[in-house]
């Protein structure tokens, strides 16, 4: 039975917001997604996404968030700046500082001028690549100060948190939606939809997590 209530998804386009989608959908009665713009290298991401959103039926928002870019530089919106996993400690070079949190905040401002006490975000601590914002802590502790500063019950779900990316791909299976998130989803750093470039680390993690699970379904079938 779906939820006579409305919820809004943290949506890019990629393999995890749109399984969040595909979730959000078969949960809640009327769904809405918000992308934001904080000039990403690709703007594919954006062009994927709003096709996703028309083909879905839902209402797409897409705010602009170029001040993020302004004041964090990263390797997601920099050329000059390299892709690469953090070394001794340090954060890759791909994180965004206070991302999540601006997105959360502004995802929540949105949602409660529609009416919506649901957010939806496809963060996950089980892959964790080292993001403190993708943390159950981050987002609980979030949740609660939202809550406190508009004086309200919104509930930040977090479907993916304790998936791995094989499990990832199970959920988008049992939604229905495993062809359509493996072929129209842009997760790719060098921004190559689908099965992506094979070579940046967005696409070594999701292409391991999809090995997995194909292994794991022929194993079972
Ligand atoms: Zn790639």
């Amino acid at each position: 039975m779906k939820k006579n209530e409305k919820a809004v998804v943290v949506f890019s386009g990629g393999q995890d917001s749109t399984t969040c989608l595909f979730w959000a959908l078969e949960k809640f009665n009327h769904v809405e997604v918000v992308t934001f713009d904080y000039d990403q290298r690709h703007k594919a991401e954006i062009e994927v996404a709003k096709e996703i959103a028309e083909e879905q039926k839902v209402k797409h928002h897409v705010l602009d968030m170029a001040l993020l870019n302004q004041l964090a530089p990263n390797a997601l919106t920099r050329d000059d700046i390299e892709v690469k996993d953090g070394e001794d400690g340090e954060l890759p070079s791909t994180f965004v500082p206070g991302r999540n949190l601006l997105f959360l905040s502004f995802a929540t401002i949105l949602a409660r001028g529609i009416g919506a006490k649901h957010v939806i975000t496809g963060v996950c601590e089980t892959d964790f690549s080292g993001y403190p914002d993708c943390r159950d802590v981050f987002i609980k502790s979030l949740n609660v100060t939202l809550n406190l500063s508009m004086d309200d019950e919104f509930v930040v779900h977090t479907p993916l948190m304790w998936l791995d990316k094989a499990e990832t791909w199970e959920m988008a299976d049992e939604l229905g939606a495993f062809d359509y998130v493996r072929n129209k989803t842009l997760t790719c750093y060098n921004g190559v939809r689908g099965d992506g470039c094979g070579e940046c680390p967005a696409c070594e993690l999701r292409q391991n997590g999809l090995n997995d699970y194909l292994d794991k379904k022929e194993r079972n079938a």
